[in-house]
């Protein structure tokens, strides 16, 4: 049984008789690897080893890391086919899609390429008789980014690029569901010429997460995963006197107007419902339907969805692979039965689906349930499966009320062809990231990604320019260099300009 250790100050670490967590394949259901949970002693040595590189990571040039990122996203590229076999093989996910989140993580190792532009501060000339003033950011110091399961070289490539070239050194906490990508990417920071204790990769549960939670030499927390623990890392780290940027889950709502193209709405419902299998934080979970436009639509995604190629992530004819453990499995399917048992329809059942050569698999079918209320938990619940909720709504008003009682505020999007119902439905909703014909508006990214409500606690977004200011702190410098040695301007008042 393969074992899996820790990244620290440019090494694999593995320590013999560690407590571990198993790392399965949710294609066959099998136990593949063992993964190694640190110790409280190994979370002191990983900070210790990225404080001690700071000292010289924040001393080294805007050139030296620009040229590091660019080989890094040189290796990246060259490597892409390995990291997403292993995301496929511990997550589950085709392969095609694991490339995809790859290249959306080499977007901001790209974005953060210009970090020369990115940094540049602002100078004002005379801001008073002989007073320049100029003002800069400079790094935190050592940050740590904690992430969910789901999208495991993607999400961690949100917050380092952009954390080390800043000047922090970084120590990622991964899922214990998929650990290797995060290893992988351990790998090619160090052929890439990025000094040890740059990039820092910790497996561990909550018992590690507390530990760099609470650590003095830790100064700022980037999370991502579900709401409640969200809740909980902000409330402890923000106590702890720390930056913390917390993105939680999500309910993402699509409406789609009786003035939509229908065939190109349910195309695009059904592959932001069912790829992935679901387990996207901008997957669409609930659809609004507006009016008359109900009764077709559902008729053109049942039809869709019944043709979804469900299999292993390996094989390239699959459209959608198992979700992420049985236990996964056992709730999604426990609550498409409270859906059924509320009084919903199950218009496309994914239950018990069994996937030849593949029967241990962790396998859940697109599932459709129309005709659903807000009171079932199918709608109240973030199902995090292939499941797609319909909602039957009489009017524009009442598709908006409806997302901004929920909770949740991650995505959203509209389906119309009509300019001014758009226009209204983006300035309403009350939510970060808003599609119009796009079913999973995920911005690019010079531009910053976050919810709002329950799917982001803190101030600041991700990646793109608020990803640089939570990665750094201003300062700002009024200075004068009088020609002579006289006190000019000194007094016992307030200064003003002159
Ligand atoms: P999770 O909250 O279970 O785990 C996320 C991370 O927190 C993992 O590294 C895990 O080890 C750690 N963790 C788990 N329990 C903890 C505890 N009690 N104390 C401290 N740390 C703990 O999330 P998940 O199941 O891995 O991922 C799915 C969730 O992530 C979904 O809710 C999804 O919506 C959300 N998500 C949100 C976004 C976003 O951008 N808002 C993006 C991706 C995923």
């Amino acid at each position: 049984m393969k074992t899996i250790g820790h990244w620290i100050n440019g090494e694999h670490v593995t320590a013999p008789g560690a407590s571990t967590s198993p790392v399965f394949n949710p294609a066959t259901g099998a136990e593949q690897a063992q993964l190694q949970l640190a110790t409280v002693e190994q979370v002191n040595d990983v900070v210790a080893a990225a404080k001690a590189a700071w000292a010289t990571w924040v001393e080294s040039s805007l050139s030296q890391r620009s040229k590091i990122l660019f080989a890094f996203r040189e290796i990246m590229n060259r490597r892409i086919n390995d990291v997403a076999l292993a995301i496929t093989d511990e997550h589950g996910k085709v392969v095609s899609d694991a490339v995809g989140e790859v290249q959306r993580g080499l977007e901001v190792v790209e974005y953060a390429c210009g970090l020369p532009t990115l940094l540049k501060g602002e100078y004002s000339d005379q801001v008073s008789g002989g007073v320049d003033l100029f003002s800069y950011r400079q790094p935190l110091g050592v940050v740590v980014g904690i992430t969910p399961f789901n999208f495991p070289a993607m999400v961690p490539m949100w917050m380092f690029p952009v954390a080390i070239a800043t000047g922090n050194t970084f120590i990622l906490k991964p899922s214990e569901r998929d650990p290797s990508a995060s290893l992988l990417m351990a790998e090619m920071w160090k052929e890439a010429g990025l000094p040890d204790g740059v990039f820092n990769v910790i497996q561990g549960d909550a018992s590690v997460v507390n530990a760099l939670l609470d650590h003095p030499d830790v100064k700022a927390i980037s999370f991502v995963g579900s709401t409640p623990i969200a809740r909980s890392i902000h409330r402890r780290a923000t106590a702890n006197g720390k930056r913390v940027q917390a993105l939680g889950g999500a309910k993402n709502h699509s409406i789609i107007l009786p003035d939509a193209d229908i065939d190109f709405a349910a195309k695009h419902l059904v592959a932001a419902a069912f790829g992935s299998a679901g387990e996207r934080c901008m997957a669409i979970s609930a659809a609004i339907t507006v009016g008359a436009v109900a009764d077709p639509l559902m008729a053109r995604v049942a039809e869709l969805a019944r043709e979804v190629k469900v299999g292993s992530g390996r094989d390239t004819s699959s459209e959608m692979g198992p979700v992420i453990t049985a236990a996964s499995k056992a709730r999604i399917e426990s609550l498409i039965d409270s859906g059924e048992r509320q009084g919903a329809t199950i218009r496309v059942d994914g239950r018990g689906l069994s996937v030849a050569g593949h029967e241990e698999g962790f396998f859940v079918g697109p599932t459709l349930i129309d005709n659903v209320t807000t009171e079932m938990d199918v709608y109240t619940e973030e199902i995090f499966g292939p499941v797609l909720s319909t909602v039957r709504t009489a009017s524009v008003d009442e598709a908006i009320a409806l997302i901004n009682a929920n909770p949740f505020g991650n995505g959203t999007a509209i389906f119309t062809s009509s300019g001014e119902a758009a226009r209204r439905f983006h300035r309403e909703v009350q939510v970060g990231m808003i599609g119009i014909n796009v079913p999973i508006p995920v911005p690019m990214a010079y531009y910053s990604f976050g919810g709002w409500k329950d799917s982001l606690f803190g101030d600041h977004h991700m990646h793109g320019p608020e990803g640089v200011r939570f990665y750094t702190r201003g300062k700002v410098v009024t200075t004068r260099w009088p020609e002579t040695t006289e006190a000019t301007g000194a007094s016992f008042s307030f200064p003003t300009s002159k």
